[in-house]
């Protein structure tokens, strides 16, 4: 329990008012809002509008144009109402509106109580279509306001908000000017006064009242980036707090110095690390020398040689004594890891085992026991490893593959296998540094950037279903160059038996057609670890030319010598995965061809192929997916457990993000629980309130 002290701000707090506390919401209408989850006088502030309309310069009626969509000022000279009738009889209220300059006729339909609320002599503000009739000029309206001086509505620019049905823009406008005027005098600014004027940012009130009512547009975004920069500060805290209260409480494996063993290591590799997987390296061993339990995510694209540093960490952990486990989220990816692993770790004398849920009985038996009796030093799994049945020696490190397929609580389960084992998790959908940083929440974050020598981006192309005979020939041609492809089978979502139907007969299909002097194999994910391990195994020496596959070869898998991958119906794809079936090839010396076949039917499949065959950058995709699709679908920032933002974007707002974390760093090493900032201490609680993120820490 660090701060879950509630209600430490002053009571009279007026954003923390209910919202019946404002004139015009009863009961009725504090339903409504609450179904938009607006409960006190703050939600309502802080709900911003989508829009801005500018109703601040109205078109003198003498000035009209036919075809404008205006907005006029008037007095009404009269009111008349009429009935038209054609197939069905329309009602039409007709208000002749005169100013200094000239005259025209507002028309509204169907809205006969109108002729009631109107009156000659008065002013009202129209919007509308403006058109020349009979040589006088007509305005089809779609809204009017009374017109006077201050108004919420008229005269000036106006906020557009998401409403529900029941609530008109009109009524929540009136709602929020009223919550604005309610809690103005009385606001309490969460922000020091010092911090806000070294940062530029504007005072709360000011800032409420600018995205709300804005004197102009520049303002508005001025009130928006300076609430947007307090909720991100006080994510960025309840973050840093979080992270605090884990290494303060927590005491984790302090590994031993690099030994022969760690050299023995770098020596057998035929080659040197890259600048970039040399730093990352050097974060991760810093980590875990230190006591502090390492919780680190090491990003790269596609390629960029993780394995070896995460296979350096294993290698360190072992030489101090300790076991280290890694965890992948297919098996077919633990097996090829486990592959991976025995091959580089045999000039060491370590030995790997892999445990995935296809396991049976005896062997299953035994490998759990020489697990739990510290003989196997390292383990490699599935889902598996943190079933309970399975337990360590002396587990100090843990790594996860595939950071994106694990939700926090798996993550968790993992660690809590060892007393408080560093963990290190590997992810390649690389999204930009802070942003990493935030939503995988308490996460450092290492970056391997760049690739190993000599690779060359891998060409992609993108070709009609009428031309796959080209393509095919275009992947013969590789075969005959003595190299493999892969040929990857649509993407079949709903059901992994037709999916898997759909391989074996694209396979067929192929080895009787297009490919008939090649060997063709198959793989998918109904087939057992043996049959898998077969098939991979025949692959591997060549003796498989070309696999046909579902996306189970999407991660890690390594065959050099694949210099093709040929990927049908490529629009059902998204672009992370993509990028990530584009990476099982360019692997080796030889350049590489990615050939996604597609007759997309919508503008962002399109924009997804087209950003394909431009990008080769794994940061620059991930930021055009998250262009594409926001960044909610794409962080899957609900299973992260952030708290959800109301005014930040994560992917907009991101250099706000760099400097709100920043900042939130800063304070917290002055002030670690926030005692001498109770405000933005209770903010914070408020923010974070009911996180499963935060719960993990009471
Ligand atoms: P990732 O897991 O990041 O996709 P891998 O670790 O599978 O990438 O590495 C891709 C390939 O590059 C592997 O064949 C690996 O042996 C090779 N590799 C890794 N690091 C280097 C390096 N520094 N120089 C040359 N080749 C490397
Ligand atoms: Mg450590």
């Amino acid at each position: 329990m660090i701060f879950i002290h509630r209600d430490i701000a002053a009571p009279q707090d007026p954003l923390r008012r209910p919202l019946r506390v404002l004139p015009g919401v009863g009961p009725s209408r504090q339903q409504l809002l609450a179904k938009m989850g607006l409960f006190t006088v703050r939600d309502l502030l802080y709900y911003l509008p989508f829009r801005y309309e500018d109703r601040s310069h109205p078109t003198p009626l003498g000035d009209l144009t036919p075809g404008d969509n205006v907005v006029v000022i008037g007095r009404i000279v009269a009111v008349a109402d009429q009935k038209l009738r054609g197939p069905k009889v329309t009602q039409v209220t007709r208000l002749t509106l005169r100013d200094r300059t000239g005259q025209a006729v507002a028309l509204f339909f169907n809205q006969p109580y109108l002729a009631r609320q109107l009156r000659p002599g008065q002013a009202v503000m129209v919007m509308g279509r403006a058109d020349r009739r009979f040589g006088g000029w007509e305005i089809s309206a779609h809204a009017w306001e009374l017109w006077e001086r201050d108004s919420a509505h008229a005269g000036r620019i106006v906020p557009v908000y998401q409403v529900t049905e029941g609530l008109s823009v009109r009524a929540l406008r009136g709602l929020i000017r009223a919550a604005l005027d309610a809690a103005l005098p009385g606001l309490v600014d969460v922000l020091p006064e010092p911090m806000r004027a070294r940062l530029g940012l504007a005072d709360l009130g000011s800032a409420l009242e600018a995205v709300h009512f804005p004197a102009d547009i520049a303002s508005a975004e001025r009130g928006r980036r300076r609430l947007a920069w307090e909720e991100l500060f006080l994510l960025e805290l309840g973050l840093g707090m979080t992270r605090q209260y884990r290494q303060a409480r927590e005491a984790g494996v302090a590994h031993a110095p690099d030994g022969p063993l760690v050299s023995a290591f770098f020596a057998s590799l035929p080659f040197t690390l890259t600048p970039g997987q040399a730093r990352a390296w050097q974060e991760i061993r810093a980590d875990m020398e230190s006591p502090a339990p390492m919780n680190r995510l090491l990003q790269g694209d596609v390629g960029s040689g993780k394995t070896v540093v995460a296979a350096a960490a294993m290698v360190k952990a072992v030489e101090g004594g300790y076991q280290a486990a890694m965890m992948a989220p297919t098996e077919i990816l633990a097996e090829q890891h486990g592959l991976t692993l025995s091959r580089l770790f045999a000039p060491l004398g370590i030995e790997v085992r892999v445990l995935t849920g296809s396991l049976d009985g005896r062997a299953r038996e035994e490998s759990l026991a020489a697990i739990a009796g510290g003989a196997i030093p390292v383990v490699v799994g599935t889902h598996a490893l943190i079933q309970e049945a399975v337990t360590f020696a002396n587990l100090g490190l843990v790594i996860t593959d595939e950071q994106h397929r694990f939700g926090v609580r798996q993550r968790a389960a993992l660690r809590a296998k060892g007393g408080a084992p560093d963990v290190l998790v590997m992810t390649a959908t690389p999204i930009p540094r802070t942003l990493a940083m935030t939503v995988f929440g308490d996460l450092d974050v290492s970056v391997i950037s760049g690739l190993p020598p000599g690779r060359r981006p891998v060409q992609t192309f993108w070709f009609r279903r009428d031309q796959r005979a080209r393509v095919y020939r275009g992947l013969a041609k590789e075969l005959d160059r003595g190299h493999q492809g892969y040929v990857i089978c649509p993407l079949i979502e709903e059901s992994e038996k037709l999916q898997v139907q759909a391989a074996a007969e694209l396979a067929a299909e192929l080895q009787a057609g297009y490919l008939r002097n090649y060997r063709v194999g198959l793989l998918h994910g109904r087939m057992n670890t043996a049959e898998k391990a077969s098939v991979f195994e025949r692959f591997r020496n060549g003796d498989i030319q070309v696999l046909v596959s579902t996306t189970v070869v999407e991660v890690g898998v390594d065959v050099p010598n694949a210099t093709m991958i040929v990927i049908e119906e490529a629009d059902r794809f998204g672009l992370a995965q993509l990028h990530q079936l584009r990476g099982r090839v360019g692997r080796g010396a030889a350049p590489s061809y990615c050939v996604l076949v597609a007759d997309p039917q919508s503008d962002t499949a399109r924009q997804r192929l087209e950003t394909m065959c431009r990008e080769h950058d794994g940061f620059r995709i991930a930021e055009a997916d998250l262009a594409l699709r926001g960044p909610g679908e794409v962080l899957g920032t609900r299973q992260s457990g952030l708290p959800d933002l109301r005014v930040a974007d994560l992917v907009r707002d991101q250099e706000l993000l760099v400097q709100a974390r920043t900042e939130a760093a800063g304070l917290l090493a002055q002030d670690p629980g926030l005692r001498g900032h109770p405000l933005l201490r209770q903010a914070v609680v408020d923010m974070f309130r009911d996180r499963a993120f935060f719960a993990s820490i009471g």
